[in-house]
């Protein structure tokens, strides 16, 4: 079998090296540089809690694959499984917390709850005023500028072809399969596998698949670097858009959250940061740490994400097209699966099922 794998992001360069790994004859175009959509914009959050209790087991085969990014990829990607502390600093804080505990434990996620005594002794200098908070251990966050390129790597190296910067000017369904015209040439597979991220929606509808998917830009920053004191990913729970941030190990805040994001043209598809919106994030941002008041911020940027109408990716097989595959459209929430996706993706491909559940996530969704 061959494939073609549509879009270098991270769900397409790990979907191509778990396709490469199982032996299928891989082909994967992007149009910039590997990694340069969404992916090398994220936070870079390795999150469990929170999530759309269905995707979890997506979401649990994603952190093991994580956890075994280095030795998978023969590169470290700052995988670290630093712990995901999330404050509470009101009574519907606490009830949606509690809620999601309780109903996450049989999806297999035990969040620890923690006293605001506990976060003191634990976490110092972290939400001196939440009256409680959430501790998810074995999460963490990884470097987005690095792990695209190293899935790319490791996915040439188990011999996948990476053409990158290479602009697809049309696709075709053949009898065959499909060919894709570029200009290096027409690439020809069985399988199309769109991971297009924010521009997949553009390829589904080419196979009369219609998406209510719209792109947006969600407003990221970072601090000057300062003496490494934060541990875990910090993030809020709240009904609101709450803030969220977290310490690279050379000590540089980065930060996001808060405000809306900004709507983005998919055509160019760039996405851009809006100074107007930083003050309320870092009002938001110095209550998670009181410490970050008088620090100066060095940079802001955004990043183009197909958000999906209700919030869920599409993933699976397509519903119109034999041999056609999405996995696009993650709404600010596939960094984590990102490695999930590419093997479970590879597994419905070349054995025709997955034992991770993706059904809440086909495409068919949308067809009434
Ligand atoms: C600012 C920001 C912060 C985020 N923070 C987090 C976080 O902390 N945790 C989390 O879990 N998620 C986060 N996300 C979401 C996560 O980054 C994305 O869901 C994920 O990276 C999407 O990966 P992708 O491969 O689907 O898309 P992309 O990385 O956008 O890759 C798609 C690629 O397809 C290419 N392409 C499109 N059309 C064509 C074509 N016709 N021909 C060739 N190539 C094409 C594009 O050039 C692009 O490189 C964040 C997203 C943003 C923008």
């Amino acid at each position: 079998m061959d494939a073609i794998v549509l879009g270098g992001g991270l769900m397409g360069t790990a979907s191509a090296f778990f396709l490469a790994r199982r032996g299928i004859r891989t082909t994967l175009i992007e149009r910039n540089r590997i990694g340069t959509g969404a992916t090398v914009a994220s936070f870079g959050n390795i999150r469990r809690s929170g999530r759309y209790l269905p995707q979890l087991p997506l979401a649990h085969r994603s952190l093991a694959l994580w956890n075994r990014a280095e030795a998978l990829l023969g590169r470290d990607v700052e995988f670290r499984a630093t712990g995901h502390l999330r404050l509470i600093f009101d009574a519907d804080g606490l009830d949606l917390m509690r809620r999601f505990a309780e109903d996450a434990r049989p999806w297999g996620l035990d969040l620890e709850e923690l006293e605001p005594a506990d976060i003191r002794r634990r976490f110092p200098g972290l939400g001196p005023e939440a009256i409680a908070a959430s501790f998810s251990p074995n999460d963490g966050s990884a470097n987005p500028r690095l792990v695209s390129p190293a899935f790319a790597d490791a996915a040439a190296r188990a011999g996948a072809r990476i053409l990158d910067e290479t602009p697809v000017t049309a696709i075709r369904r053949t009898p065959a399969g499909f060919t894709l015209d570029t200009d290096r040439g027409c690439i020809e597979a069985e399988v199309l596998l769109n991971c297009a991220g924010a521009w997949g929606k553009a390829v589904a509808a080419s196979f009369g698949e219609d998406v209510p998917l719209a792109a947006f830009g969600p407003q990221m920053a970072v601090t000057e670097p300062l003496p490494h004191r934060i541990s875990p990913v910090v993030g809020v729970w709240s009904s609101a858009h709450g803030a969220y941030l977290r310490q690279v190990e050379r000590g540089n805040v980065v930060f996001g959250g808060v405000v809306d994001r900004v709507p983005v043209d998919p055509l160019p598809g760039h996405a851009r940061p809006d100074p107007g919106r930083l003050p309320a994030q870092l009002r938001q941002v110095v209550r998670l740490v009181p410490a970050l008041r008088d620090v100066a911020v060095i940079r802001q940027w955004s990043g183009c994400e197909g958000y999906v109408e209700d919030m869920l990716p599409v993933m699976g097989p397509s519903a119109t097209t034999a041999g056609l595959f999405h996995a696009f459209g993650f709404c600010g929430h596939g960094f984590q699966l990102g490695p999930g996706v590419g093997d479970a993706m590879a597994d419905l491909i070349a054995t025709g099922a997955c034992e991770t559940p993706l059904e809440p996530f086909h495409i068919a969704r949308f067809a009434s």
